[in-house]
Formats: structure tokens, C-alpha cells, sequence
């Protein structure tokens, strides 16, 4: 069995489990030899089995709460360290997920697998929630036009150099991982928004490091569009080592 989880401790996890569920039954032939298992995840001995590990969106600050208080948090943070399993994070799921944080609340507690700083809320101002059609065909083969939901949504604004994570300035706006792991795959941008609201900016709101991927957006709110879904079955759960 290959068992994929969704953290469901709070926030969009049903969606997920039924766009992987979608990805399978729509490619009956190409999934017959895996036995595929979707499942929820709240204890340590359902996280335990999987193989890979999808954090939904919601709010990060209660994930991160809820966590502590069933006593997840440490099993997450050994989960994320095991270069072998693939971990996605869509939305809060990227901001936990992540190293560093602006605007972060208090005791607001990061996973530290994906070398980035994160900006919760940076579309606030501008419009809470949009979709919008994004070009992925650079890493997600024919895939022109995906219909991209952005929710209250992060960007990542700095890609972390790799070998000093720990020694950046100490800046007291910033909330900081204290996963004492240093993922050792580079960070690839796979996308970003450039010239956003007619700013000069790089908005970047998908990265992969590693087996570690993170979206600010919410591909399981794209409607009855599996690909992003299918992308993260072949190229990390089933992805050999020779694409990271
Ligand atoms: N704004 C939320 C947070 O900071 C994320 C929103 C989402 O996941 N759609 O956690």
C-alpha cells in the first residue's frame, strides 16, 4: 500500500482527499499496480503510516495550536526531517511548512522543511481572495491554464540561504522554526507572480525543495481540475530521486 495523509486537524482536508481519490479513479490503468490509501490524519499512529503528507489550508495559527494540544507537533516535526517522504503544504499548509514567518502570532510554531520566509496575509490590502489562471506548464507537463484560488493567501518573500539559516539577524518581527534540521535540497522556484497589481514585485507562490513542496494557493479548489493532484501522485509520491 502507498498511504498518502491529509493532516485533518483543521481547515480544507476533505477536498484534497477527494481530488487524490478523483486522480486515481480517472486513471484506472495508469494506478492499477499501486494500492493507494487516502486518509485523514489527527493522532501520531495515523501519521506514522504514511508515506506522504499533504497540510491543507486553513489557519495556520490554529493548526499550529492544535498540534501542540493533541500532541502532534513533535511527530510533525520528525515526520517533515525524513528526506523520503513527500510533504505538501497548500496556503496555512506552507506557512507551517516553512522556516520563517512575517506577521506570525505569538508562540505560532513552523515545521522548518522548506528553507523560505513566508508572509501570511501579503494579498490583504489588495483583495483577499482571487483566481486567477497561471502558466505551469514549465513543471506540470501541458498544464497552461490552472485555475489558481488564492484565499487570504501567504507569498514566500525570501528564498533562505542554505547554510546559515540559523545565524540570520535576529529580527523579533520574525517567528522562527526550532526544528533543528536543515533540508540540504536546493529550493527551485516554480512559480511566481511577477509585476503583481502593476508593482515591480516577484510574488513567489510555489516552491519545491526537495520532496518538500509548497503552494500558496488552493489547487484543491480548482474546479474538477485534478492535474495539480496528479503532478504531486507521479512526481513526489511516485517521483524517483533523479527529478529533485
Ligand atoms: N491566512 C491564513 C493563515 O495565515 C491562510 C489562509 C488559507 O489557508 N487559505 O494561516
Amino acid at each position: 500500500d502507498i498511504i498518502l495523509g491529509v493532516l485533518a486537524l483543521q481547515g480544507a482536508f476533505k477536498e484534497h482527499l477527494e481530488y487524490f481519490q478523483k486522480v486515481i479513479e480517472g486513471n484506472p490503468e495508469q494506478y492499477s499496480k499501486y494500492n493507494f490509501k487516502f486518509i485523514e490524519v489527527r493522532t501520531p499512529e495515523e501519521l506514522e503510516q504514511c508515506d506522504s503528507l499533504v497540510i491543507p489550508g486553513g489557519e495556520s495559527t490554529s493548526i499550529s495550536l492544535i498540534a501542540e494540544r493533541t500532541q502532534m507537533l513533535q511527530p510533525l516535526l520528525d515526520f517533515v526531517k525524513d528526506e523520503s517522504k513527500s510533504v505538501w503544504g497548500t496556503c496555512a499548509g506552507l506557512i507551517f511548512l516553512s522556516k520563517q514567518l512575517k506577521n506570525g502570532k505569538v508562540g505560532q510554531k513552523l515545521l522548518g522543511a522548506l528553507n523560505v520566509q513566508v508572509v501570511r496575509n501579503a494579498f490583504g490590502r489588495q483583495v483577499n481572495s482571487f483566481e486567477s489562471h497561471l502558466d505551469f506548464s514549465s513543471f506540470i507537463k501541458d498544464c497552461h491554464d490552472f485555475p489558481a484560488v488564492f484565499i487570504r493567501a501567504p507569498v514566500i518573500d525570501e528564498i533562505l540561504d542554505q547554510d546559515n539559516i540559523n545565524n540570520s539577524i535576529n529580527d523579533p518581527t520574525i517567528t522562527k522554526s526550532s526544528n533543528n534540521y536543515n533540508n540540504k535540497s536546493p529550493v527551485k522556484v516554480l512559480y511566481s507572480l511577477d509585476n503583481f497589481d502593476n508593482n515591480n514585485n516577484h510574488l513567489i507562490v510555489a516552491v519545491r525543495q526537495g520532496r518538500k513542496l509548497g503552494t500558496s494557493f488552493h489547487p484543491e479548489l480548482a474546479t474538477k481540475d485534478y492535474r495539480f493532484h496528479k503532478w504531486f501522485i507521479d512526481e513526489f509520491v511516485l517521483g524517483s530521486d533523479r527529478y529533485i
